[in-house]
Formats: C-alpha cells, structure tokens, sequence
C-alpha cells in the first residue's frame, strides 16, 4: 500500500485497525503502536498527535509529518418535535451530506450518508434527483458517528429515554445489550446515496464501527440499506459478516419496480430475492424489506398478496413507509385504509410488519430527502 496519498498527508481515519498496523509498519513501528493510535482516535476522540501521551515524542512528530486526524462538524442542526435531530455536514470540497438522529423508545438510530448524491435515479427519491457527486471518503463516514457522539455528549438530556413513537430503522429491538456510552444504539446506511457503490470506503469505515477498539458497535446494530445491487450485495456479506442488511424493495413485480427503481433493469426481483436468500444471516437475524407504500402504484391488496408470494422462504420482517410527498414529486401518499389493508393483510398471515409513523415521514426510506430542507435552512438563515 501507499502510505501516504500522493504530496498528501494520510488522514488515519480512513484505516481500519488493519490497515493503520500496515501504515504504522512502513514507518517501521511496532504492530501494538497501531492498537494505541486507534483507541485514542475512537475511544477517547483525539484530534490532534499531542494528545497521544502514550506514544513518544519521536512517534508523534513523525506522524504529524506525515499523517493527520480529520474532523466533521455539523453546519446546522434541525431538531423536530418528535426529538429527531438532523445534521447536515459541509464536506472539505463543499459537498453536503446529512445524518439523522431518530429516538425511538429511548433509543437512538443513526442514519448516516455513504455519498453525495446518488447515482441510482429511485423516482420516489429526492437524493435522486441530484445525481452523484461523489463517493464519501472512509472518514466522512465515520465522522458523522464521531460528530454526534460529541454533539450528545454536550446535550447529556438526548442520552435519557425519549418517548417517540415512531418505527423508522426498527433495529433488533429485542437486543438486550446496553447502549453505547453516548447512547447511539443503532447505525444505519439509509442516509444519502447507495452503500454498495461504495464498497471500497463503507466495508472500511463498518469495521471501524463494530471494532472492539474502535466504534465499539454490536455487529448486529449496524444495517446497511441497499436498493439491491446483487454482487454487492455477496461482497458485502463475505467481507463484513453479520450485519444487517435492508433491502429497499418497493414493488411487487419487475414492471412496477423499473418504473420507479432504475436498478431493477440490471438485477430483476427474482436475482435480487435470490441474493436475499443466499445472503448469510447469522441465528435468528432477519432481512429488512422496506416498502414504500405509493397510492395507485403499488398499495393494493393484490401487492400485498405478491409481496407475501416473493418473500416466503425469507426470514425477513417488512417495513411499510408510506410515501411522503415532497415538493416536485410525481407520486401521491396512500390513503391510510390502504396502508391499514395492506398491514392488516400481511399481519394476519403472520408476517412480521411495522409501517413506520407518518411523523418521521420526512425521513425517507433509503435516502437524503431532508437535504434539501437543510439546505433551504441554511439559506434562510444567511439570508
Ligand atoms: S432511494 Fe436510495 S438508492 Fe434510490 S436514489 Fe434514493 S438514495 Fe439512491
């Protein structure tokens, strides 16, 4: 590997443990140098060499020369009524992507971004609209997690139990473990943009997260969301098992979803259903459909018969998301009979099914509608 990029400076977060024991060797350091670095990175939020008191003065001007720490910080935080707080990140090149924090039941789920933009075209999708702009790099990932760490630590009240009754992410909440330090429970890649086309700085920054020394996550409280992209998909269950994966499926048969899903051109419902069922789930762990349920599209009980048809054999449990107009949108909300038949349908066949509260309607199913609103935000407030 190249320990530095090319006249740069190497930001260390974009290493995992591995590859920081690989740079620190080319250094000619010692292999347990790297596991100190990486603790004070993640554990004790260091930001700068000096802070590394353990490392000698030698090994910390030597890393200065060559090496940094990058850091995020939020360029504007919304917080609605229901406790969902929403940050939006001013990248280094002046891209902006977004997290959101969302409590439910005392739990804090984090969606985060894994790119500028997207490239996958969902026509239900805000973030589609933009187009790509650019993968984010391995540390823009994990700062948005390091940002909101520090933005609840100095707001010790969000770490208490916060009443909101609202089933977005609906995470393994039978896990009994505690919740991290800073009372992030669950991170999930449902923010801007498509996780697997970015394999190479997402696979990376989830080993950072669930990483003993690092991020310290439960493996099974990191969900990458996908809109189906079938050989990444096996990528990803090879290199960083025991995840949970979510997929955004939203139709019941292949004519339906390449009107509103361009992928499915490339990876039609039954390779993708496939991919499902070959994807290594370990014990009692569960695949997350999530369907957003479109009036006139795709909200009919004879959806809600196919859905059970394509997804029998899968242990999975399915989100209905019932759409959220937005401005510039061609599609309309179901009406909530349809979304009560739809739930019932599934329910009494004993499909597992959540339909997410309309109050966290503005956070879309797999992606970045709320850029735009903070960005109208920000505008707003430099006007
Ligand atoms: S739904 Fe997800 S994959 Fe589709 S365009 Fe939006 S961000 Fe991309």
């Amino acid at each position: 590997m190249s320990f530095s990029d090319v006249g740069e400076k190497t930001d260390l977060k974009n290493l995992p443990l591995e590859g920081l024991e690989n740079y620190l060797r080319g250094m000619g350091k010692e292999r347990f140098r790297a596991m100190q670095i990486f603790k004070w990175i993640y554990q004790k939020s260091a930001e700068s060499f000096d802070e590394m008191t353990n490392l000698s003065k030698e090994l910390r001007a030597g890393l200065a020369d060559m090496a940094y720490i990058s850091t995020l910080e939020p360029s504007a935080i919304e917080v609605g009524s229901d406790g969902v707080r929403k940050y939006l990140f001013t990248l280094a090149d002046g891209n902006g992507v977004e997290a959101v924090l969302i409590p439910i039941e005392g739990r804090n789920t984090l969606c985060i971004s894994a790119q500028a933009g997207c490239a996958m075209g969902c026509a239900f999708c805000l973030t589609g609209t933009f187009g790509l702009t650019r993968n984010l790099k391995t540390s823009e990932i994990v700062n948005q997690i390091l940002a909101v760490k520090r933005d609840l630590k100095r707001n010790p009240a969000l770490q208490v139990e916060i009443s909101a009754d609202t089933s977005c992410c609906d995470i393994d909440e039978d896990d009994p473990s505690p919740a991290s330090p800073e009372s992030i429970r669950n991170i999930v890649f449902m923010g801007m943009g498509e996780p697997l086309n970015n394999l190479d700085n997402v696979i990376p920054a989830i080993k950072i997260m669930i990483d003993g020394n690092g991020l310290q996550f439960s493996n099974r409280r990191v969900t990458l969301s996908t809109c189906g992209l079938v050989p990444e998909m096996r990528r990803l269950g090879e290199e960083t098992p025991n995840i949970n994966l979510a997929v955004s499926l939203n139709a019941t048969t292949d004519e339906q979803r390449e009107k509103i899903m361009p992928v499915n051109r490339r990876y039609p419902l039954k390779m993708l259903l496939d991919a499902c069922r070959e994807f290594p789930l370990p014990g009692r762990r569960k695949i997350t459909f999530e369907y957003v349920l479109i009036r006139g599209m795709n909200d009919t009980l004879q959806d809600a018969k196919r859905l059970l048809l394509l997804t029998s054999g899968i242990p999975c449990k399915i989100n209905l998301i019932p759409f959220n107009e937005h401005e510039g949108s061609d599609f309309w909300a179901p009406s909530q009979e349809s979304i009560d038949a739809f739930h019932r349908y599934l329910i009494d066949r004993n499909v597992t099914v959540i339909t997410r509260d309309s109050r966290g309607g503005d956070i879309s199913a797999a992606c970045g509608q709320l850029k735009g609103k903070l960005l109208n935000h920000l505008e707003k407030d430099a006007g």
